[in-house]
């Protein structure tokens, strides 16, 4: 009898961006899982050094949490090429720390935008080139970035409630970074590099806990499986798309939403 699908990184070294908390810890937390050794990059959040020391007991795999910002496109290189050789050789990357905005319009400011746009546009931008520079040469097999985008890049959310909230800057940002997928698979595919995002809809995280309880109540409404996701619920498709089962696949946004998009 043929043995079942599984999908297992065993020897393989993947970093996670914000993979600490949230969406991304639900990544880190299936690749540990799945046998990779897990870089987690986050900005500032002291508990990180603890939330990998504890997936390394769980799992006994090397999890290892470094402190980097990536909107700093130097900082960003130099932690790749340190990671790599720590705990490489990386052949994954999932490029996921994010960041939103929740103001309406009238009162969103020029500095709110360089925030959004700088950790959700540039530090995806940064994290992929970094990733990219470390492959640039080598024979490594089954190279593959997993950018978190979101449902945001294709519909304008939270625009029916009593007081339209809309995060514009926020929703923009994702549709720039869908558009950026695509730009990065094209030029990248000769290189044997696939970039492919997922687009979740509405995950349960300290990001979405911020949201007004008129919106998230609103949202549940609206979603054809009535719940948010979990983290957890969200990992799957960022980890069949970095693994070999995807080597045909890239440049796609690919949703995870709980139909949100179909209604
Ligand atoms: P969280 O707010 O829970 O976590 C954000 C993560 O990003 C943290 O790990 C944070 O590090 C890290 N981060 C922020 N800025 C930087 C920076 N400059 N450099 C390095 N790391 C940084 O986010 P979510 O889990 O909710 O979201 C993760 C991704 O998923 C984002 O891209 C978001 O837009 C997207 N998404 C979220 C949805 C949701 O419903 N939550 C839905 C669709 C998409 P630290 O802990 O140190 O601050």
């Amino acid at each position: 009898m043929s043995k079942p699908l599984t999908i297992e990184f065993s020897g393989k070294c993947i970093i996670v961006t914000g993979g600490n908390r949230g969406i991304g810890l639900g990544f880190s937390r299936a690749l540990a899982k799945a046998g990779a050794r897990v870089a987690i990059i986050y900005k500032s959040n002291k508990d990180a050094p603890k939330v990998a020391e504890d997936l390394e007991k769980e799992f006994s795999v090397k999890v290892r949490a470094y402190k980097c910002d990536v909107t700093n496109a130097k900082q960003t290189v130099e932690m790749f090429e340190s990671i790599d050789k720590e705990l490489g050789p990386v052949t994954g990357l999932i490029a996921n720390a994010g960041v939103s905005v929740v103001k309406p319009a009238l009162e969103l400011t020029t500095e709110d935008f360089k925030y959004v746009y700088n950790v959700n546009v540039l530090g995806v931008f940064n994290s992929a080139v970094a990733a990219a520079k470390l492959w640039k040469g080598k024979k490594l097999e089954n190279l593959s970035i997993v950018i978190t985008s979101s449902i945001s890049s294709q519909i304008i959310n939270q625009a029916a409630t009593n007081e339209p909230l809309t995060q514009v800057f926020y929703n923009s940002s994702k549709a720039a970074v869908s558009n950026l997928t695509m730009g990065l698979a094209a030029e990248w595919a000769n290189h044997n590099i696939r970039v492919n995002s997922v687009a979740p809809g509405y995950v349960k995280t300290d990001q979405t806990d911020n949201l007004p309880d008129e919106v998230i109540q609103y949202e549940k409404d609206h979603i054809p499986m009535r719940k948010f996701a979990t983290p957890d619920q969200i990992a799957g498709q960022a980890l069949f798309l970095l693994s070999e089962y995807a080597s045909y696949m890239t440049g796609g946004e690919h949703r995870v939403d709980g139909g949100q998009l179909i209604w």
